[in-house]
């Protein structure tokens, strides 16, 4: 049974490349009938907040990556990582390290003028028939790690192939602080080996620690998990995506009126890839989401693309669907809208990219209306004007139907000897506040009769 997790550390907003390792292992878990875990890493107290916490919980309930356990939080945990401390001690698995600070330093200086890479050197390590130092006195030892001396450490990672470690390149790890606190990677273990997780898909910045974690894994008796490690998402510029670059929570998006499926839709191609579809369901995705087709290169966000995969979406969905996102909108901005809404929703998601352009549209048939100048001037001239009069007067009888009002403008068109542009500009202008809108007909049609003679009086 597949068994993921998303293991978030909350020490900033999560922004698009943090969920980006959220949403792989809930699409592998649900695409496998698995189970997938939501653990929150909030041992840095310092840097750690309940903020933080609730913008991860925030935007995952947004996207629907909801976890069918947890959330579990590491520093509830405490007692049971010091209960595996303690059976690690009893076997023999770690040993108390009393070496300063300012030893520690030493021997970096001096490993670095040798031109070696800083590395603890095992004083403390016992072993057979060797003379430990003395244990200095008031001194708190932090617990180390037996690293395995000799041979390789290796893993199939699904995303970057076979890695080898020699083990002598890794130092006995600290594993625990002076103070006793358990330190990040031991901790990443137990949960990983208590939570049975099956497959490990996170960021690839975590890479060097996966084969200290492998170690731990079977000093502990365990097989470890599958790993998949993810490239990096970069940013427009270039630069590896974090809040320090201006990367902005996933729940901006959210409040910036992007629809959730189309969040997941880029995001999902943001590192991973099904031939060349661009555009597709949350369903589509869980069917085709496999770890095989996982990119082997950093991806770049790019806002442009985002912002068109979100009008694609907008297009697809039913009127009614939409409609209830834009009242939502409508209703922050104090306009409560009535049963027209499906349709002028239907009428305008073809030329917005956003629900919140989408809203814009749809308050003003509702509210007042701001009507652009430039466009009033260049388009309501005097010529026009007496063919605005002759329209205002037959919509005040005409049955409030798309056709009728449709053989009303013509009729207009040909008494006044006018193209349609020439009546249907300036007519938008005044009724929506900008000729830029769909066809004169539909806008009227979705209009109110007693509005739209308010709005053309103005002429
Ligand atoms: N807490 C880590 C992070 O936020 C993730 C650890 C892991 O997935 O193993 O980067």
């Amino acid at each position: 049974k597949v068994r993921t997790r998303f293991a978030p550390s909350p020490t900033g907003f999560i922004h698009l490349g943090n969920i980006r390792s959220a949403l792989y292992p809930w699409a592998f878990a649900r695409s496998q009938g698995g189970t997938f875990i939501l653990r929150i890493e909030d041992t840095d107290l310092e840097r750690s907040s309940q903020a933080a916490v609730d913008v991860i919980l925030e935007g995952m309930r947004w996207l629907g990556l909801d976890p069918d356990e947890g959330p579990f939080y590491q520093m509830q945990r405490m007692d049971r990582y010091r209960e595996v401390l303690r059976e690690m001690q009893d076997k023999g698995l770690v040993y108390p390290c009393y070496m300063s600070v300012a030893e520690l330093d030493a021997l970096r200086e001096q490993q670095m003028a040798n031109k070696e890479k800083p590395r603890y050197n095992g004083t403390w390590r016992p072993e057979p028939g060797k003379t430990l130092p003395p244990v200095p006195e008031g001194v708190q030892p932090v617990l180390r790690f037996r690293n395995p001396i000799g041979g390789v450490v290796a893993w199939d990672d699904k995303v970057k192939g076979r890695i080898e470690i020699s083990n002598d390149e890794l130092d006995d790890l600290v594993i625990a602080r002076p103070d006793g606190t358990p330190t990040y990677n031991f901790c990443v273990v137990v949960d990983d080996i208590d939570m049975q997780i099956t497959h490990v898909i996170r960021g690839d910045d975590h890479v060097n620690n996966t084969p200290r974690q492998i170690n731990i894994f079977r000093a502990l008796g365990q097989e470890p998990p599958v790993y998949a490690h993810l490239p990096t998402v970069l940013n427009e510029q270039g630069e590896k995506m974090s809040k320090r670059h201006g990367a902005k929570a996933v729940t901006w998006y959210r409040d910036q009126g992007y629809l959730a499926d189309a969040m997941v839709n880029y995001l999902a191609r943001l590192g991973w890839s099904h031939g060349d579809d661009e555009i597709f369901s949350r369903e589509q995705f869980l069917q085709w989401f496999d770890l095989d087709h996982l990119g082997k290169s950093a991806a770049q966000f790019d806002e442009a693309k985002l912002k068109w995969v979100n009008s694609q979406h907008l297009k697809a969905m039913e009127d009614g669907a939409l409609a209830l996102l834009v009242e939502a909108e409508l209703k922050k901005m104090s306009v409560t809208p009535d049963a027209r809404l499906p349709a002028i929703s239907g009428l305008f998601k073809d030329r917005c990219d956003t629900v919140l352009q989408l809203a814009d549209w749809a308050q003003r048939f509702y509210g007042d209306v701001q009507v652009n100048e430039d466009e009033a001037k260049k388009h309501i001239t005097d010529g026009v004007r007496p063919a605005i009069g002759m329209l205002a007067k037959m919509l005040e009888t005409v049955p409030w139907t798309k056709e009728d009002i449709s053989e009303a403008v013509k009729e207009t068109l040909r008494a006044n000897g006018i193209k349609m542009p020439q009546l249907a500009m300036p007519v938008r202008v005044l009724v929506l506040g900008t000729a830029q809108t769909p066809s004169l007909d539909a806008v009227l049609a979705a209009s109110k009769r007693e509005v739209v003679l308010e709005r053309l009086k103005k002429a």
